[in-house]
């Protein structure tokens, strides 16, 4: 087939990435390839609607912390579309604005784990969202797989949304273990790539204290 005829996959992968972990690298790198995607295109949230939290990372910290995870992958790429903006951001918009800038026979493929496919229905304009993308439910620690194949059935079912089930290597990780442990002072060696890990250390992220500013009391 003539390669001009065919569209690009793409997959989105969104995520507030506070910080960005080998969980999610390793759902982005599995669905890329089990779905032969050309890309995918991690964006991390400008302010999550269901997320407010006292020693976040600044949008900006979160988008560093995602360009030095995905540097050394070249079908990983990032977009800042969401933290250029002021305010809350919602996926549909996002989704909205890429597929402005795609060709017709290009095709998304919007990447999330099981826990956000469980609360798909809290999100804005969702009915609309999930028959614009196609949505990839990703298992993940935590979730029970039947629920998760229950929900992406109902969803197919009620709404008619293009949502595919797809088991991923099981990685018990997730941020706030993450940024707890850091507070905490434990080692979060292996849990995500040494250039993220090196960059939290330097800018004192997810410390309640700030080491400097501790020694000066
Ligand atoms: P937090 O604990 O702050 O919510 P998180 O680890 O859940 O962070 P998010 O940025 O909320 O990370 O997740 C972005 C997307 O990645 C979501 O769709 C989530 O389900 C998925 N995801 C995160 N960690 C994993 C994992 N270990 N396995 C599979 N999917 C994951
Ligand atoms: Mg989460």
């Amino acid at each position: 087939m003539d390669s001009e005829s065919v569209g690009r996959r793409i997959g989105i992968m969104g995520g507030t990435f506070d910080p960005i972990h080998f969980g999610h690298l390793m759902l982005a790198e599995q669905i890329r390839t089990s779905l032969h995607l050309d890309e995918v295109l991690f964006i991390p949230v400008g302010k999550a609607p269901h997320k407010s939290l006292a020693n976040a990372a600044d949008k900006m910290q979160r988008f560093e912390m995602t360009q030095l995870a995905i540097e050394s992958n070249p079908f990983f790429k990032i977009s800042d579309i969401e933290i250029r903006q002021k305010g809350t951001t919602y996926a549909i918009d996002t989704v909205k604005a890429i597929k402005k800038t795609l060709q017709d026979k290009d095709e998304l493929f919007f990447i999330t784990g099981a826990d956000a496919i469980l609360q798909l229905e809290s999100w804005k304009e969702y009915a609309e969202l999930i028959q614009l993308v196609n949505f990839i439910g990703a298992t993940r620690p935590g979730v029970d797989p039947h629920e998760l194949s229950d929900q992406i059935e109902r969803l197919k079912f009620q709404y008619g949304a293009k949502i595919e089930l797809s088991y991923v290597p099981a990685l018990a990780i997730s941020s706030t273990d993450i940024r707890k442990s850091v507070e905490e002072e434990k080692s979060v060696k292996y849990l995500l790539p040494e250039s993220v890990e090196a960059y939290i250390q330097d800018n004192f992220l997810y410390r309640q204290h700030h080491p400097m500013l501790y020694k000066m009391k």
